[in-house]
C-alpha cells in the first residue's frame, strides 16, 4: 500500500509530524511498536509543556496528541519494522511478524530513545523483580518500602521526587557530588524529606533472593564499600537511540542517534528525522513537538518537489 507519508514511531515527534502532514492532506500512516506515546507515557506529570497551566499527565497529553491528529486522518497500525528498502524514488518498508508491505515516498524516523541499561550483575535477573526503568509503571509496588534511584539527571531526580508519594525512604544515588538536574528540581529534591543522596557512589552489584534485598554500593572517592538495604532499584542515566535498523540507511553520530540538517533532513533523500532519536536534540517534549513540525513540512516540499508531475 502507497503512502506519501510513513512515520515510524509514535511520540510526540511522530504525532505531531503525523498532525501536520495528515492536515496538509497527505496520506500518511504512523507506525508505532509500542504505547502511542511513546516515553511520554512513562512520565507521570509534565509540568513543562506549554498550554497545561495545572500540569497535565504523560498519559493523557499522549492521548490528546493522538485524538487530533487522527482527526485529520492519521492512520497508525501497532507495528514494528523490520527492513527498509529504497526501490527507485519510494522506501519499502518490511514489518516484524507480517507479510504486508508499505510503501511510501518519504519517511519520518521518530522512533526515539531506550533506557540506558547500568550493566552490572543482577540487573537482568532481578528486572522487574525491584529492577525498573519506569517509575510510573512500577512505583506503586513499593508502597511504605525503600526505593534507591541512581543517576543525576533531571529523570532520576524528577522519578525521585515521584517515588517518594509511595516509598518511605529514596535514595538518590550518584556518583559525582553535583547533580546534572534542572535547579527547580533539585530544590524540590533537597526540600523532600524522604530523600536521602548518596553522592560520589557507584553501584557495584543488585543483590536479593526472589526479589532485589540491596545494593552493594562503592565510593568512588575512599574506595569504601558498603550495603544499602532496598526493596525496589530505579534506573534513570540516560538513553539509548533506536536506530538499529536504520545502521546501514542513515548517518549515525558516535553514540547512534540520527544527525540532521535544521530542516530534519537526513543523509537520505526523502527520509527525515525528529525528536529524541536526532543528533543532538534537547530531549524536552516541546522541541520534539517542533522537530516533527519541520520534519512534516521537509517531507510536504520533498512530495512536492519529487512527485508532482
Ligand atoms: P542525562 O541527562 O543524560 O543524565 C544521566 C545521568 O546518569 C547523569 O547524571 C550521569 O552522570 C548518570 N550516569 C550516566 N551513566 C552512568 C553510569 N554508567 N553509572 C552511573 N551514573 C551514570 O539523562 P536523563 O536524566 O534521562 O535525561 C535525558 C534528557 O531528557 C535530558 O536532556 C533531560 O533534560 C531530559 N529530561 C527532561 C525532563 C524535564 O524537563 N523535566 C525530565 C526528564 C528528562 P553524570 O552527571 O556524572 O554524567
Amino acid at each position: 500500500m502507497l503512502f506519501d507519508v510513513v512515520i515510524i514511531g509514535g511520540g510526540p515527534a511522530g504525532l505531531t509530524a503525523g498532525l501536520y502532514t495528515s492536515r496538509a492532506k497527505l496520506k500518511t500512516l504512523l507506525i508505532e511498536r509500542g504505547l502511542i506515546g511513546g516515553q511520554v507515557t512513562t512520565t507521570e506529570f509534565v509540568e513543562n509543556y506549554p498550554g497545561f497551566e495545572e500540569g497535565v499527565t504523560g498519559a493523557e497529553l499522549s492521548m490528546k496528541m493522538e485524538k487530533q491528529a487522527k482527526r485529520f486522518g492519521l492512520e497508525i497500525i501497532q507495528a514494528s519494522v523490520r527492513e527498509i528498502a529504497e526501490e527507485g524514488k519510494t522506501k519499502k518498508l518490511f514489518l516484524e511478524g507480517s507479510e504486508e508491505v508499505y510503501e511510501a515516498k518519504c519517511l519520518i524516523v521518530a522512533t526515539g530513545a531506550h533506557p540506558r541499561l547500568l550493566n552490572i550483575e543482577g540487573e537482568g535477573t532481578y528486572r522487574g523483580k525491584g529492577v525498573s526503568y519506569c517509575a510510573t509503571c512500577d512505583g506503586a509496588f513499593f508502597k511504605g518500602e525503600r526505593i534507591a534511584v541512581v543517576g543525576g539527571g533531571d529523570s532520576a531526580v524528577q522519578e525521585g521526587i515521584f517515588l517518594t508519594k509511595f516509598a518511605e525512604k529514596v535514595y538518590i544515588i550518584h556518583r559525582r557530588d553535583r547533580l546534572r538536574a534542572e535547579k527547580i528540581l533539585q530544590e524540590r529534591a533537597f526540600s523532600n524529606p524522604r530523600i536521602e543522596f548518596v553522592w560520589d557512589t557507584i553501584v557495584l552489584k543488585i543483590e536479593g533472593n526472589d526479589a532485589v534485598t540491596s545494593l552493594r554500593l562503592k565510593n568512588v572517592k575512599t574506595g569504601e564499600e558498603s550495603s544499602l538495604e532496598v526493596q525496589g532499584f530505579f534506573i534513570y542515566i540516560g538513553y539509548n537511540p533506536n536506530t538499529e535498523i536504520f545502521a546501514d540507511m542513515l548517518r549515525l553520530d558516535q553514540e547512534g542517534f540520527i544527525v540532521t540538517d535544521e530542516t530534519m533532513a537526513t543523509s537520505a533523500s526523502g527520509v527525515f528525522a525528529a525528536g529524541d532519536v536526532r543528533s543532538n536534540a534537547l530531549k524536552q517534549i516541546a522541541t520534539a513537538v517542533g522537530d516533527g513540525a519541520r520534519a512534516a513540512i521537509g517531507a510536504e516540499h520533498y512530495i512536492e518537489e519529487n512527485f508532482s508531475k
